[in-house]
């Protein structure tokens, strides 16, 4: 019987100084880790993580474009480099766990996607269903991919989740990042409220009300991270979370069930 399942996006923001190219943040790496290998053993169910790439890979994409593809004469170069401070950090991430005995086991998405205008459009993932039945956690993440119309494109952790989640009908899905949820405005502004549900009825409302991010962020920032997360709950029936994961035991409650501030997402 399959057990049931959790999809975990950490974001960049979290993870990484997002104003220092290349510095990461490993002592919240592994709290997080920590958090999510003890609540998945706790509750005998697996979990795919994914995280996002902050100040690694988003300075040099943005300064080569990658996100528009194979654009001009250096673009070959720039989307090689952004995928190389791409697998800097998840070697860094790769690194946390294993030394508190986790077993992760990271995928790079540009050697088992296909892509189209940034949006997986193939894929490959028995090696990542046998690994589970192994017991390796797998961790995906941000990451260039080879693209049909663009040549390469940045493929979102979102967007890679999104993908999963068709292979992988998870129950959860639970995106980390620095902010508490969902704001029916920008977070910071005088006035802005935390959404505390987003369901059909107010998806299309919010998500014209969301901004981006004023960090480097070539992936499009709060606003795609919605559309995508809605997408994924309604194509699986998935519950959806949106939460603070630099908020020490926010990503932990969520995974055992245990109430938090955050924006939940239903169908
Ligand atoms: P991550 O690194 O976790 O993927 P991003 O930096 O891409 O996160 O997106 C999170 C940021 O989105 C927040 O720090 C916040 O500044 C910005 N943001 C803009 N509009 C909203 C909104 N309506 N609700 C929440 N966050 C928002």
């Amino acid at each position: 019987m399959q057990k049931d399942l959790c999809l975990i996006k950490l974001g960049g923001s979290v993870i990484t100084n997002t104003a220092v190219h290349k510095e990461a943040k490993p002592e919240v790496i592994t709290r997080l880790l920590r958090e999510i290998y003890g609540a998945s053993q706790e509750l005998g169910i697996d979990v795919i993580i994914g995280h996002g790439g902050g100040s690694f890979p988003h300075i040099i994409a943005n300064k080569y474009e990658v996100q528009k593809g194979l654009v001009k004469k250096d673009s070959m170069k720039g989307s090689i480099l952004t995928l190389s401070d791409a697998r800097e950090l998840n070697s860094i991430f790769i690194k946390c766990g294993a030394e508190i005995d986790m077993p992760v086991f990271p995928f790079s998405p540009s050697s088992f996607t296909l892509s189209s205008k940034s949006k997986i459009s193939d894929g490959f993932v028995s090696q990542i269903k046998e690994a589970m039945e192994l017991g390796f956690i797998p961790v995906v993440y941000g990451d260039v991919g080879i693209d049909t119309i663009q040549g390469v494109c940045i493929i979102s952790t979102e967007e890679i989740l999104r993908f999963l989640s068709g292979h992988f009908k998870p129950s959860k899905v639970i995106f980390g990042t620095d902010v508490d949820g969902v704001f029916n405005g920008n977070p910071s502004a005088a006035g802005a409220k935390l959404v505390t549900e987003l369901n059909h009825g107010n998806i299309e409302g919010i998500i014209s009300a969301v901004g981006t991010t004023k960090k480097v962020d070539v992936t499009g920032g709060m606003r795609t991270k919605v559309s995508l997360m809605y997408e994924i709950v309604d194509a699986t029936g998935a519950t959806g979370y949106i939460a603070n994961a630099t908020k020490p035991n926010v990503i932990r409650n969520i995974l055992m069930g245990k109430p938090e501030t955050c924006t939940v997402v239903r169908k």
